[in-house]
């Protein structure tokens, strides 16, 4: 299409000079053909006239005001189309060889041939006849008695000129036709390269693809579209690895914890991560809508101020030492951390931590060390109280002496199971890699729980009834596997009372997990303490549990243990009487 028009266009500015030189050189020729057939016309003419002229003397045929015989000078003259006019000097027509009765005729002198001949000798002018109407060259001569005035009709016919120009005019074809074809050939070149620079820039334009592997062709045009193609190419070669180097920081930063976000000098966000946006709607009362809110947020009032403080123009930022900023704030339930860097250029970073597992772990670690403290102080001072009895009241009889020293005893093997349990948790939650998966056969496992605790169950006569088939086999933990039956089954023995029963077996079964129920016939516990007994050193009962001999955290060390094995635990009361433990653990 484009080239088309190109080519059109140089066409036309072609042809238009081309026919503007043409009629330049036909019309100088035309006048030159004029001017020459003048010349000649006139050099004939001047020669009949002097015939004429020379006949009418040597015949001396001029009588007075007469010319006789006149009518013989045609004879001698080879041009019959000739007019020959005879004009006294005074302007009275002599003899006119178109006329018959020239006598007749109007006054001459004032005619522009005669008027030119009675100054100069000699005169022409072309003008159209009023006797025959057509144009004539006239060419008149001054003799001494009269004026002889030849004409013949002038016509340079544009017919007669072509003709004569033949050869010019074949010439003129031809060089059009060349000049035309070379042209076409060069302007083919030209819009070839034209053609190519606008596909170019169009698919440029439309961020299409762009093939490289023709080159543009041979000439300034070309080498022009090379370098540009060229230049165009390796800046989107760097463009596209730019694109690909932010997708890259993209997807890291959302795959951060963090929420992230980078601003210009006008606080306008550039770039940001998914939990950015997620976090600070959680950090606003209102919805974001704009960059703006995001610095309207009630929490950023410190970030603003230090931000005011170091976007300033008149505060010049050295890369080695950027000012940042960070604090930490706390809503509702949730805690976070605000952290802000200026960098040179004005633009800054603004980067929020969600630190609530952190600070909630924090606390809860707190509280636990002052737990421990708590529970380790109680079996402590009792082993205290009953060595100062000794001591107090030594000698004492022996009798005296075991029972305190029985006591004691009994004390720090409490401190020992305590101690035993606090680090247990402790290895589960922060070490969980390191116990040892292997396969396990339940079923024997419960088998060796249960003799461990043989005695204590007939004492108590408990009907202890292991549902579980011998083949279930599960990738766990024995040690830990052994806490969790170790830890239900002692609840059991512990709360459950006298001629309870106790049953373990196998609910339900899918591709991943094996789903457990642990029941006994006991008193159960009061609803209301139904969702904390897997809370550390959460009792229902203080004073008994403590007499029980428990720690508060068995439970607590169950439910982590059946977690590191993937799994889930929950507790319900039975419809008659008795408390339920279902749970699940991976099968791998
Ligand atoms: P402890 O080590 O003190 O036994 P646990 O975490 O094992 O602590 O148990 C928490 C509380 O749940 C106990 O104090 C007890 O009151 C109650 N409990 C646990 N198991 C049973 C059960 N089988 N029947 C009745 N109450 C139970």
């Amino acid at each position: 299409m484009a080239k088309k028009s190109f080519r059109k266009e140089i066409f036309t500015y072609f042809i238009v000079v081309f026919i503007l030189f043409t009629v330049a050189i036909v019309f100088f020729q035309y006048e030159r053909e004029k001017h020459y057939r003048s010349a000649q016309l006139e050099n004939t003419l001047d020669n009949i006239t002097e015939m004429t002229h020379r006949f009418i003397e040597e015949n001396n045929l001029l009588e007075g005001n007469i010319i006789k015989r006149i009518k013989e000078v045609e004879v001698i003259i080879p041009q019959s189309n000739v007019r020959i006019t005879v004009i006294d000097i005074n302007g009275i027509v002599l003899y006119d060889s178109y006329v018959d009765d020239y006598f007749s005729m109007e006054n001459h002198l004032h005619r522009p041939e005669i008027q030119k001949a009675l100054r100069e000798g000699k005169g022409s002018n072309i003008r159209k006849s009023a006797t025959t109407g057509l144009e004539y060259y006239y060419y008149s001569k001054k003799y001494v008695d009269y004026f002889i005035r030849t004409a013949v009709v002038y016509n340079i016919q544009i017919k007669n000129f072509l003709k004569a120009g033949r050869a010019f005019f074949i010439f003129m074809i031809a060089i059009f036709i060349v000049i035309g074809i070379s042209l076409y050939l060069v302007t083919g070149r030209l819009s070839e390269s034209i053609t190519r620079l606008k596909d170019f820039a169009l698919k440029a334009g439309n961020n299409e693809p762009i093939p490289y592997d023709t080159p543009f062709p041979d000439n300034e045009l070309g080498i022009i579209g090379n370098q540009i193609t060229q230049i165009y190419s390796s800046l989107k070669d760097k463009t596209d690895d730019l694109i690909r180097e932010k997708e890259k920081l993209l997807n890291h930063l959302n795959a951060l914890n963090e929420g992230i976000a980078f601003f210009s000098n006008e606080k306008k966000k550039t770039l940001s991560n998914s939990h950015f946006i997620q976090y600070i709607n959680v950090l606003s009362s209102k919805t974001i809508k704009s960059d703006k809110d995001i610095f309207e947020i009630k929490g950023f009032k410190k970030l603003n101020k230090f931000l005011s403080e170091y976007l300033n123009d008149n505060y010049s930022l050295d890369i080695n030492s950027l000012p940042q900023y960070n604090y930490s704030l706390n809503i509702g339930e949730r805690y976070f951390q605000i952290q802000s860097i200026v960098f040179p250029d004005k633009s800054f970073e603004v980067m929020i931590t969600d630190i609530t597992r952190l600070e909630k772990r924090r606390l809860l670690k707190q509280q636990l060390t002052s737990n421990i403290a708590h529970e380790l102080k109680t079996p402590l001072s009792s082993i205290k109280g009953y060595l100062e009895t000794i001591i107090d009241n030594w000698p004492i009889p022996e009798d005296k002496l075991k029972y305190f020293l029985d006591k004691t005893f009994d004390q720090s093997e409490r401190l020992t199971d305590l101690i035993n349990d606090v680090s247990l948790l402790n290895n589960i939650e922060d070490a969980g890699d390191l116990f040892q998966m292997k396969t396990t056969n339940l079923s024997k496992l419960i088998a060796e729980v249960h003799e461990n605790f043989a005695n204590r169950i007939t004492e108590k006569n408990i009907e202890f009834i292991n549902q579980i088939n011998q083949k279930i086999k599960l990738n766990g933990n024995e040690s830990l596997l052994y806490s969790v039956f170790q830890n239900l089954i002692e609840n059991s023995i512990k709360y459950g009372g006298e001629g309870i029963r106790i049953v373990i077996k196998l609910y339900h079964e899918d591709q991943k997990y094996y789903y457990f129920s642990y029941s006994d016939t006991g008193p159960g516990i009061p609803e209301e303490h139904l969702s904390r007994i897997f809370e550390r050193f959460y009792r229902v009962d203080h004073g008994r549990t403590r007499q029980m001999g428990g720690t508060g955290l068995g439970l607590a060390i169950v439910k982590n243990a059946v977690q590191l094995h993937k799994g889930d635990i929950s507790v319900r009361n039975k419809q008659k009487r008795g408390l339920e433990f279902l749970f699940s653990l991976a099968k791998f």
